[in-house]
């Protein structure tokens, strides 16, 4: 391969743009980005799981150098506020863990196993987890050098400048930018792609393709015709709208996910500012009350605020690799937003991309393989995301009562995986059993179904047992709170980025 080409600047082909460039360009391989001046890129998706992380420390890119220029703040986790009607259950935090949890999750699952076997004892992960102290008390995750255990995180960032910021990285690694609208695709007799024509007739060959193009897809699935497997059967928003707030005077290290009335608002804090989005569902709701609803909930309802209303196609290609184009990013598919993994599905594919490349010329057997395990990925991750839906108690809509009353489509896995929770089993062993742990790990399976709430409750509960009750949680909040002792105020540490930059 002598030849790489990205069609789209959007944060998938930087980020593309970059992986390859410091896997190939220096065994001779070139890269250019073309990226359309008329067509923007989607400027929405601003948080991110602890994946990205690893994307930087790769790129041996300080997070002192990219925060700041990005306006990003730190992510312990996500809290759901209002998704479960249980009393005691309105609210719980989905952590990112951390080496102390070692500590406190075998107590987190011990109490949650027992309160599932019909125990009084408390077993939700608030109060067990790290990262939850952490983002209750908006601390910084990043453990300081005499602290000798690591704490996962993600982060918040604005989309716009990380875009920005990643072309300045990959064109110093020497990925030519191009400016140019895609008008034609050109194929060769026997379908692979040759070259792409932009406006005012330059072409541009390649011997390989990546298809950045958003929800377009104009390279995978327009030329190539690949055929998109949707997810609306069991993920009912397809649409968003976005605006920002002021930011306070405390920043929070979690991104907060609201239930609304027909879907559910993020609210992400940056240095600057908040972004805010309600992800709601166009059969339930039209754009102008999803955009009333999400002002009211932020009181802003008469603010002058810059107001971004999006279509959001939910699925993912049947093969994200086809011929000699590759699809990374909205293009190869997208999951809703609730727990922003679309930016670890882009490392995850071109990651993966690079594992399988270097093994040598793609067999149709590699092929297959590759795209089996980004197929898994995608649908492991959408897994996760319909659990919230139907392990919520809400039914004070037309959207919830549909969202909690479709049973269709719900995979073999799930079936699995929830038969095992009802039936009290252990269900770290079936997340094992059903090797599905390294999308979603035991933790936040865990997590999520205590935090809903369905486990036993007021009088399904009986006194726990002297073994059931060994974990004093008094003292694991203690425990918690000291090691919290060590860690910076989240915009203290953020203020040393700014001053170091
Ligand atoms: C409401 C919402 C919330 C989201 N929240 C999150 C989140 O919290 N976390 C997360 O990880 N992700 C999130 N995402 C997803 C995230 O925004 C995207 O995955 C990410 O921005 C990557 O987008 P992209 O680069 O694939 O596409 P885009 O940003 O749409 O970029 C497409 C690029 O293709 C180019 N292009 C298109 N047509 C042509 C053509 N004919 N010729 C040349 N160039 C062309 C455009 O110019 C543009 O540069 C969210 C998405 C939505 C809709």
């Amino acid at each position: 391969m002598k030849k790489i080409v990205i069609v789209g600047g959007g944060t998938a082909g930087w980020m593309s743009a970059l992986i390859m460039a410091r896997e190939w360009s220096r065994q001779g391989v070139s890269i250019c980005l073309v990226e359309s001046p008329e067509v923007g890129i989607i400027g929405v998706g601003e948080g991110s799981t602890p994946a990205l992380k690893l994307f930087f420390d790769r790129l041996n890119i300080a997070e002192q150098e990219w925060m700041p220029a990005c306006n990003a703040t730190y992510k312990c986790g996500i809290r759901f506020d209002g998704w479960s009607t249980h009393a005691g259950f309105e609210s719980y935090f989905h952590p990112f863990s951390a080496a102390l949890d070692r500590q406190t999750l075998p107590m987190f699952m011990h109490n949650a196993q027992a309160r599932l076997r019909g125990a009084n004892v408390y077993a939700q992960p608030d109060r067990f987890f790290i990262a939850s102290r952490l983002a209750q008390q908006c601390l910084a995750p990043v453990a300081p050098e005499h602290f000798p255990f690591d704490v996962h995180y993600g982060y918040h960032f604005d989309s716009t400048l990380l875009g920005q910021f990643l072309r300045k990285k990959a064109l110093a690694l020497g990925v030519v930018h191009e400016l140019g609208h895609v008008v034609a695709v050109k194929q060769h007799e026997h379908g692979d792609i040759a070259s792409v024509q932009l406006a005012g007739d330059k072409h541009i060959a390649a011997d390989f393709f990546v298809d950045c193009t958003g929800f377009s897809s104009l390279l995978l699935q327009k030329t190539l015709a690949v055929p998109f497997i949707s997810y609306a059967n069991n993920l009912l928003n397809d649409a968003a709208v976005a605006l920002p707030s002021a930011i306070d005077e405390k920043i929070p290290s979690q991104t907060l996910a609201t239930a609304m009335s027909c879907g559910w608002a993020w609210k992400i804090p940056l240095t600057n500012r908040y972004g805010n989005g309600y992800v709601y569902s166009s059969a339930f709701c039209s754009a102008d009350q999803a955009e009333y609803e999400l002002r009211a909930h932020l009181g802003l309802l008469d603010a002058d605020v810059p107001v971004r209303h999006l279509r959001m196609k939910i699925g993912r290609v049947e093969q994200h690799l086809a011929g000699n184009c590759l699809a990374v990013g909205l293009s190869q598919g997208f999951i809703e937003p609730l727990e922003a993994t679309a930016l670890f599905l882009v490392q995850q594919t071109v990651a993966v991309f690079a594992e399988y490349f270097t093994r040598g010329e793609f067999t149709h057997r590699l092929r297959d393989e590759f795209n089996q395990r980004i197929n898994n990925h995608f649908d492991g991750v959408r897994d996760y995301i319909v659990t919230h839906y139907k392990t919520s108690s809400r039914r004070d809509t037309e959207y919830w009562r549909a969202n909690t009353a479709n049973q269709q489509d719900v995979s073999p896995v799930m079936l699995a995986l929830y038969r095992s929770w009802f039936e009290g089993k252990d269900l770290a062993a079936e997340i094992n059993r059903l090797q599905i742990g390294s999308y979603y790990p035991a933790p936040s399976w865990y997590s999520i179904f205590t935090g809903m709430g369905i486990v036993p409750k007021g009088e399904q509960l009986r006194t726990a047992t002297a073994e059931e009750a060994c974990i004093d949680i008094n003292a694991v909040d203690e425990f918690l709170r000291r090691c919290a002792l060590n860690f910076s105020d989240h915009r203290a540490q953020l203020a040393r980025w700014q001053s170091s930059e």
